[in-house]
């Protein structure tokens, strides 16, 4: 990645998302960052310079329209950042068929159509950077998150197909892979388990804090990191892989 890269990022009006952003703020201000609430993209735009796009990821055919935007406005697109998620918990024989299909959308069939428009700019190029936000989730399976577990499975399982199939091209395809991050997410999860189990805040922040060997979580400068290690020119040789960045919970 330099100064002319054109990257496109989903999810990077906070969390994990804006920190990787800040980062590749740093090498390019060609990137896009596209997010649902105006607000928190004006605020991503104010701190990275990014153009920003509201739009839903599950909604294909604005999607196609930004992918367009970004091309007439900077050219082809060298990197793409698939970091929109969700999640949710329920015990497996509450996991109706709404939150199993909204989670299945978001995380996963919406990453693929992105990348499936993203491609032929780096086939054209012959090279390109392709990384997935999945989750240690996506290594190991976890109770009362059946639909986010298979979401994050799928990625990191369409991941490495496409890291097969493109692996002469000059691009390539990673996922990272975090355990508990600090981010909005993470403070929903906790919210879920105070709801259920009647514990303080505090209380069932460290219950989900004691679950790596790090006993905390993971900060998304350290996920970002592992982003951009990928996006990296260094990295031109690391094609298929998962960046677990988890303190030790999931050992491949
Ligand atoms: P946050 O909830 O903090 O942020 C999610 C980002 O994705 C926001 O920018 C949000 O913007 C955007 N987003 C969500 N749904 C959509 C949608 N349908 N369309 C467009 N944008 C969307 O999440 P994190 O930063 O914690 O997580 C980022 C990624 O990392 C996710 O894929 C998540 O699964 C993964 N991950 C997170 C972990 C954690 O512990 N937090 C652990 C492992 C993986 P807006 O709501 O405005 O649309």
């Amino acid at each position: 990645m330099n100064q002319d890269s054109v990257v496109v990022l989903t999810g990077g009006s906070r969390g994990i998302g804006l920190e990787i952003a800040k980062e590749i703020s740093k090498i390019t201000k060609k990137i896009a960052i596209v997010g649902r609430n105006k607000e928190a993209l004006a605020n991503a735009a104010e701190a990275t310079g990014a153009k920003t796009f509201s739009a839903d990821v599950t909604d294909h055919a604005a999607m196609k329209k930004i992918v367009g935007e970004v091309r007439a406005l900077w050219g082809p697109i060298d990197a793409l950042v698939l970091n929109a998620g969700i999640a949710d918990s329920a015990k497996f024989l509450e996991t109706d068929d709404a939150m199993f299909d909204r989670i299945m959308a978001t995380n996963v069939k919406a990453p693929f159509q992105l990348a499936r428009e993203v491609i032929p700019d780096m086939l054209a190029k012959k090279s390109g950077r392709i990384v997935f936000m999945a989750s240690n989730a996506g290594l190991s399976g976890y109770a009362l998150t059946s639909a986010y577990c298979t979401s994050k499975h799928a990625v990191v399982g369409l991941m490495r197909s496409m890291a097969s199939e493109y692996a002469k091209t000059g691009i390539t395809v990673n996922a990272v892979c975090p355990g508990f991050v600090d981010t909005d997410m993470t403070s929903e999860s906790i919210a879920r388990v105070v709801e259920k189990t009647g514990k303080t805040f505090d209380e069932a922040k460290k219950s989900l804090e004691r679950i790596s060997p790090a006993q905390r979580f993971v900060s998304v400068q350290e996920v970002a990191a592992g982003a951009m290690y990928l996006l990296s020119d260094g990295a031109r040789g690391v094609n298929g892989q998962t960046i677990v960045i988890d303190g030790g919970q999931v050992m491949k």
